[in-house]
Parts: C-alpha cells; structure tokens; sequence
C-alpha cells in the first residue's frame, strides 16, 4: 500500500501559514444573504423602538423622542403628548395632587347611535387610564404653586362634557380661594355631543369661574396645543391673561371646510395654525414643548411680582 503524503496547502509563498478549514465532515456553515429575496414583502420595524416623523419621515429612537418631549430632533415636528406626560414635563417631582380624580361622566340623555356613551366612555378609559378628557391639580411649577388642568386629546378628541367643565371649573374655583394662579392645556375637538346641552352649558360655567379668578387678580395662562378647536377654544381655551400655543397647532372654532363653503371664500393655506393666529394677535407667544417651562416659570414670577405692586 501506497504511503499517504500530507502536503500543505500553499498560496504561491512559502511563509504564510494555511488558513484553517473546517475537516471534510463536518458540516458546511450555510451563507445566508443578508437582504431579503425580491418582492417578500418588507419586514416591519419592531413596535416600541422606533417611530417615524410623518413630517421629515426621519426615523427617530424612542427613548430618544421622550427624552426630548416627543418632539422630533430633524424638525420639531410636535409629536401627540399624554395629560400624564404633560404634568410629569412640567412639575416638579412629586408635588402634583390631583383633584377630584373620581368624577365620571353619566349618560343624562340615554344617547342612542352606533356604539351607547357609556361604552364608550368605558373603551377610552382603559385606552388611556383616564376617567375623563382632563386632569387636574395643583402642583410646583418652579417656585410657584399652581392650580393647573391638562386635557388629553386621546379620550374621545379631548371632547368638554359635563365632567370635564365641572373639574375645571372646581379647580378655578379652588384656585380663588387659595389664591393660586391658574394654567390650563387645551387640546380639543369640541363640545361631547353626547351630553347635547349638558355640554354646552360648560363653556358658560368654566368661563364664569374663570371671571371670578380674574377679579381676584389672579393669573390665567391658557396654553394651546393640537387642536384645540369648537367650545373649548370659545370659552376658556381663549380667555387666558397670556394665551401660548404649540408650533403649528391648529386652533380655531369652526373647520375650514365649513367656513369655506359658507363664506365662499379661498382661505389662506396656513390658515387656523398656531402662526397665522399669532400674525392675527389672537395669541401672545408661540413656545417650543422643550421651552414651555422655564417660561411658564418666567411668565409667573412676572405676573406675581406685577400684582404684589398694586
Ligand atoms: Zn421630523
């Protein structure tokens, strides 16, 4: 039998060493291509990491976005924020204390239509964790403690029913006898529909609380996010000593198509955004999400000094 001799494989130059290949059995490490075959269909973003701007399309990294306030890092595009949220981007730890947490709206009318109210109502509680369209409470904004309200446009479009005017219109009223200032987050569609007059009735009394408040001289700031629209921007959305809104929120009380078609006229392409109002002198100031605070704090030490002199 013939000697088997083991050679070395070589690549043309004697001093290298061979590469190290894997023994003829064992099994070959299979190549998988990295991009996947034409026409699969795309494979989806995992939820929870990622979230696209509808604005720039840039892709933005979660933990990115909220550390920033959900407003987008490319253009500033002001991404929705929670009632919770709000609050917890605006107090200062653990003073917040809200007030009447336990109210929940009834169905006065027996509303009748494709879904009842009080399913509803059910459904965007556990969407939300909310009982209502609003949260309110009193907390430290710097060195100053406020009677503050925040809406949250995710429970049935922020709609005003009879829960949401009455814990404003309490915390208004409590803010008078305490003599706190008042500052309150609008983001809403309207009146409920569901409450019919119930709900109109609101605007009447927020709005006679707030004058109330105003006679003690006490400050109201309304801040206007997007969109705040309908009843809510009629009544007390509107009646702030200094009215501040998002960058491009839309604010307004009837929609363009409306407006359009009764008054036939071409409206302005920027027409009910926060900057076309503020060219109009209908707001005081537009602020940037990450600027709201230093100049809430600004705005009330101000206004507190101001009425300390008279
Ligand atoms: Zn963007």
């Amino acid at each position: 039998m013939k000697k088997r001799v083991k050679t070395r494989k070589v690549s043309g130059v004697e001093s290298v060493e061979p590469a190290i290949t894997p023994l003829t059995d064992a099994p070959l490490i299979p190549r998988i291509s990295k991009l996947p075959p034409i026409g699969a269909p795309r494979l989806d973003i995992p939820e929870g990491l990622w979230t696209k701007c509808p604005k720039c399309n840039e892709l933005l990294y979660d933990k990115y976005l909220d550390d920033n306030l959900k407003v987008c890092m490319h253009c500033s595009y002001h991404f929705p924020f929670s009632a919770r949220e709000r609050i917890n981007s605006l107090v200062e730890t653990c003073s917040f204390e809200e007030t009447n947490a336990d109210l929940e709206s009834l169905d006065i009318l027996s509303f009748k239509g494709p879904s009842n109210y009080t399913e509803k109502i059910k459904q965007n509680q556990e969407k939300t964790g909310l009982r209502d369209a609003v949260v309110t409470g009193v907390g430290d904004i710097g060195p100053h403690r406020v009677a503050l309200a925040v809406m949250d446009f995710k429970f049935l479009g922020g709609s005003m029913g009879s829960v949401v005017g009455e814990k404003i219109t309490r915390l208004v009223e409590e803010a008078t006898d305490r003599n706190l200032p008042v500052i309150i987050f609008a983001a809403s569609g309207g009146a409920r529909m569901y409450e019919g007059m119930f709900s109109l009735m609101q605007m009447a009394k927020t709005s006679a609380a707030l004058a109330f408040h105003a006679k003690a001289q006490l400050p109201y700031i309304s801040v206007l996010t997007n969109p705040t629209t309908a009843g809510v921007m009629a009544s007390f959305a509107s009646l702030g000593d200094v009215i501040i809104a998002e960058p491009r929120a839309m604010i307004g009380f009837a929609g363009p198509r409306v407006i359009q078609s009764t008054t036939h006229q071409e409206l302005p392409s920027d027409f009910q955004t926060s900057e076309f109002l503020l060219d109009h002198g209908l707001i005081d100031l537009i602020l940037d999400r990450n600027e709201m605070k230093r100049t809430l704090i600004s705005l009330l030490g101000y206004m507190s000094r101001a009425k300390n002199r008279f």
